[in-house]
């Protein structure tokens, strides 16, 4: 049944959008406490994760991946939690790999566990690593991730993944208050290093991090920021659904990204569905529900028909929060998935 034919089923949503992306989530655990995403006083420590039972397992990963391909995913991005922490996360990487058909793969990752795991990565098959890391000061940094762990942590997975051949750039995520601060050290220090950094827009993922639009630095600040400084110019967007709209400091081939969700939605180009540990398919990061998959994963459902059910979900998503949230001004109220269970 798992390698039962299936054709080719391309399929857009109810707003013209391509189904392109898979982001795969393998574990809702994760090693870290960042305050925007997982405080400390609600995942504490007797907080119930997943059983093991109750996560996707690999196969099933992979069959659900061979899936969605075959209706024109191109890039799968694993996420968490903290993917790293998936006991032998490298051999699903493997499995991945072997599907034609599959253009890209890339892993998000706090790199906390980056310099042991960049080699045996880079060669399950993974092309590409997001490392996140807010701050370059030892302080801010422990007290946001909440475990105490520094900055050359981060710094050193950073540079095994460079040397073992991985592409590699760094996300920021920018909240006024905490890590304002922090934009032209960390700007100066890529930039230097030669890597591309993207600033995210604090975003009222969940409903556990207590957001407030007060709280957005939109992008548009910081641009202007790092431009007085060091001089920038725009690049033009590689592929339909690009993210971060880029600019090039002048004069090198570095570049910088702003993924800016909350002051300029780019919902009408969104191409990418969200899988949680335990197997529920998210059309939007701000969705309210996810549809339960693991159960038709296990219940005999053959391949064709998982596949007709997805193409159904996907033609019927008319999700686009974050504009509809620009139009409103302020967080929408309703209850959200948090951002630890789909990975961002
Ligand atoms: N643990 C991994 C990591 O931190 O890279 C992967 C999962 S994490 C949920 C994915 C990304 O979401 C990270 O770059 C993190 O900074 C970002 N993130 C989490 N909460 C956020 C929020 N409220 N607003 C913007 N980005 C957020
Ligand atoms: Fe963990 Fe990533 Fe969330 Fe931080 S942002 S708590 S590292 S999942
Ligand atoms: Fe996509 Fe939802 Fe984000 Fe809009 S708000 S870009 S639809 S994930």
């Amino acid at each position: 049944m798992v390698n039962q034919k299936i054709t080719n089923t391309k399929v857009t949503d109810h707003l013209q959008r391509p189904l392109r992306d898979l982001r795969i989530s393998v574990t809702d655990k994760c090693n870290f406490r960042c305050r925007y995403c997982m405080p400390e006083e609600i995942f504490h420590k007797d907080f119930q994760f997943l059983p093991k039972e109750k996560l996707l397992s690999f196969e099933e990963l992979e069959r659900l991946t061979r899936i969605f391909v075959n209706m024109g995913v191109e890039k799968i991005r694993l996420t968490g939690g903290e993917p790293l922490l998936r006991k032998d996360v490298t051999v699903l990487i493997k499995k991945i790999r072997q599907i034609e058909g599959v253009k890209d793969i890339a892993l998000t990752t706090n790199g906390s566990l980056l310099e042991k795991f960049a080699l045996p990565l880079k060669k399950a098959g993974l092309d590409r690593v997001s490392v996140s890391l807010d701050s370059l000061d030892d302080e801010r940094f422990s007290y946001m991730n909440g475990r105490g762990v520094r900055v050359s942590t981060v710094l050193k997975g950073i540079e095994t993944a460079q040397k073992a051949g991985l592409g590699v750039k760094v996300n920021m995520v920018v909240q006024k208050g905490a890590t304002d601060q922090d934009v032209l050290p960390m700007a100066r220090y890529f930039k230097e290093a030669g890597i591309t950094l993207r600033f995210i827009e604090f975003m009222d993922v969940g409903n556990a991090n207590g957001w407030e639009l007060k709280q957005v630095v939109p992008s548009r600040e910081i641009l202007e920021m790092i431009h007085q400084e060091m001089p920038l110019e725009p690049v033009e967007a590689d592929y339909f659904g690009e993210v971060a709209k880029r600019y090039r400091y002048k004069g090198t081939k570095t570049e910088i990204g702003f993924i800016s969700s909350v002051t300029q939605a780019f919902c009408s180009s969104c191409t990418r569905a969200r899988l949680s540990a335990e197997g529920f398919i998210y059309m939007c990061l701000f969705a309210t529900e996810g549809t339960d998959l693991r159960s038709r994963l296990r219940d005999g459902t053959n391949d064709a028909e998982l596949a007709h059910y997805i193409q159904h979900l996907w033609s019927h998503r008319e999700d686009r929060y974050s504009e509809e949230r620009l139009s409103a001004t302020e967080g929408l109220p309703r209850k959200k998935v948090e951002m630890s269970h789909i990975g961002g």
